[in-house]
């Protein structure tokens, strides 16, 4: 799209980086104003789309002589208000830059820009016979890998490879000077990008989970794997709820599995398999376990022992049909049919994984106790296995948004979940402006004066993502 440009700001950035690629139009303030959380708008001044390091250089170096806020985001699809613009500014849109630099088959990496969504540079890698470890959050054909990097994103492949950071080798990072730095192996000006810990401290896990908060991410170098030889897709129906628990817990300590869900409420099955508790009636949690190995024996292998483990714990086997939708169908399509529901409170946070089972009880108990259900809210309970016996804990609570009576009493609810799990000794991995008012005061002394140390380190005039700040 050609941009037309009315304000002087606007018009700034345009000497800077040209024309087509900055816009200040109502229409496109307002839809680049939310992400996809219940949070508050707030209006950019103008977008910007660049298209290369050097662009993003330009541009934060003009913010940074300027005092002007500057936020980047990837897809937006943030479920926290962290892609929210709180003081207006700058917002860059880095999703122009997709492009995959280099994919180096010899030393197993892949170099991109980091507006490349997951969806797109997993099909480019499957051409040519790679996989990558973690393979994105559940909305990867829209999220980016500098957002899920930027926010500790879960998702698919966490339960063997950690989080968005974990396959991480090094970052090409715009300071908030307008600076450029690469972190990794390629700060020596001699290497490759194939190796993250090298002579110096880990600048790159610096900026893991900043939220945009200490650099702009433009280039990702990520490990890459040979795609397997041979996938298992298994599903386990449970009626008691803590046997499937226990089922998720003891899969994950032998260390079998590359993913394991767990979807531990009925109606949230109806959902992604219209029929299915007529189909499978009694189950009241489905575990899902996904076996990925280069040599046939040892995928058998692990699969008998997963099905040793369901047996023992009181599982019954429901085919693999429901896994193959998760892994292999629809990746990362597997929870929109939940938003026919309505809008949802996201309260995914980190716990250790044999916390699941208290959880869910505590988490039933309360929406019966508040007989959420049969005033017509929705509520959907999964976890999602992390590499470290931890989890994912998702609880949400969707909404009907043309009711403001729903929304406010589902928002209600989810302060109290956030504040709770807080005090429950949950971590989330996203921060965002609906974490961060639960977690001021909460934080070690010494972790807060360390990031303010950065922070002010490195952006003394506080110009990225101002109000995203995590201390
Ligand atoms: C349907 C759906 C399913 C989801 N499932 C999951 C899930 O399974 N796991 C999960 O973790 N999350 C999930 N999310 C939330 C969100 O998709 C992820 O957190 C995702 O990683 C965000 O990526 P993004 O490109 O959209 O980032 P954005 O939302 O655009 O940005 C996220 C943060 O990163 C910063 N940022 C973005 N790009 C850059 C950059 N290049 N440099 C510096 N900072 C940057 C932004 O300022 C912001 O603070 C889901 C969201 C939806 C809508």
């Amino acid at each position: 799209m050609k941009y037309t440009t009315d304000s002087e700001l606007a018009s700034k950035l345009v000497e800077l980086v040209g024309e087509g690629k900055v816009a200040d139009q109502e229409y496109i303030l307002a839809s680049y104003s939310m992400d996809v959380s219940p949070e508050p708008r707030r209006r950019p001044d103008v977008v910007v789309r660049p298209f290369s390091t050097e662009e993003v250089s330009k541009i934060v170096r003009f913010a940074f002589e300027n005092s002007i806020p500057v936020v980047p985001t990837g897809g937006r699809t943030s479920m926290c208000g962290a892609s929210i613009p709180q003081r207006g500014g700058i917002l860059l849109d880095m999703t122009g830059m997709q492009k995959v630099i280099e994919l180096n088959k010899e030393e197993m990496y892949v170099t991109v820009e980091c507006g490349i969504t997951w969806g797109h540079l997993i099909s480019i890698l499957k051409e040519e016979g790679f996989k990558l470890g973690f393979r994105g959050p559940y909305s990867g054909t829209a999220a980016t890998v500098g957002g899920s990097i930027s926010s500790n994103s879960i998702g698919y492949g966490s339960c063997r490879w950690g989080q968005a950071p974990a396959g991480l080798l090094g970052l090409t990072v715009v300071l908030p000077n307008g600076n450029i730095a690469r972190t990794g192996s390629q700060a020596l000006i001699y290497a490759n990008p194939f190796n993250r810990y090298n002579m110096g401290p880990d600048l790159t896990g610096l900026f893991c989970g900043d939220h945009g908060t200490l650099g702009v991410k433009t280039e990702a170098t990520l490990s890459i794997h040979l795609i397997p030889e041979h996938v298992e897709h298994l599903a386990y129906g449970f009626e008691d709820v803590e046997k499937a628990c226990q089922f998720f817990c003891d899969v994950q300590k032998h260390e079998v599995a590359e993913d394991i869900v767990l979807i531990g409420e009925t109606g949230s099955l109806e959902y992604i398999i219209e029929g299915f508790n007529d189909m499978f009636p009694g189950l009241n949690a489905v575990v899902i376990v996904i076996i990925e190995e280069n040599c046939s024996g040892a995928a058998r292998a692990k699969a008998e022992l997963v099905a040793g483990l369901a047996s023992k714990h009181g599982a019954r086997s429901i085919g693999d049909l429901y896994a193959k939708i998760h892994w292999t169908f629809g990746m990362f399509e597997d929870i929109h049919p939940f938003f026919q529901l309505g809008m949802w409170t996201p309260e995914c946070h980190n716990l250790p994984s044999h916390r699941i089972a208290e959880k869910i009880l505590e988490f039933k108990k309360l929406y019966t106790k508040l007989r959420l259900r049969e005033k017509g809210y929705q509520p959907v309970i999964a976890a999602m296995a992390n590499n470290n016996n931890s989890v994912s804990f998702v609880a949400h609570v969707y909404y009907d948004v043309r009711s403001s009576e729903s929304k406010r009493t589902a928002l209600d609810f989810w302060e109290q979940g956030m504040e709770r799990d807080l005090l429950e000794g949950g971590v989330p991995y996203w921060s965002g402006t609906s974490w961060l008012r639960h977690l001021r005061g909460k934080l070690d002394p010494g972790y807060v004066e360390l990031y303010r140390a950065v922070k002010q380190a490195l952006d003394p005039k506080g110009i990225l993502h101002p109000g995203m700040e995590i201390a």
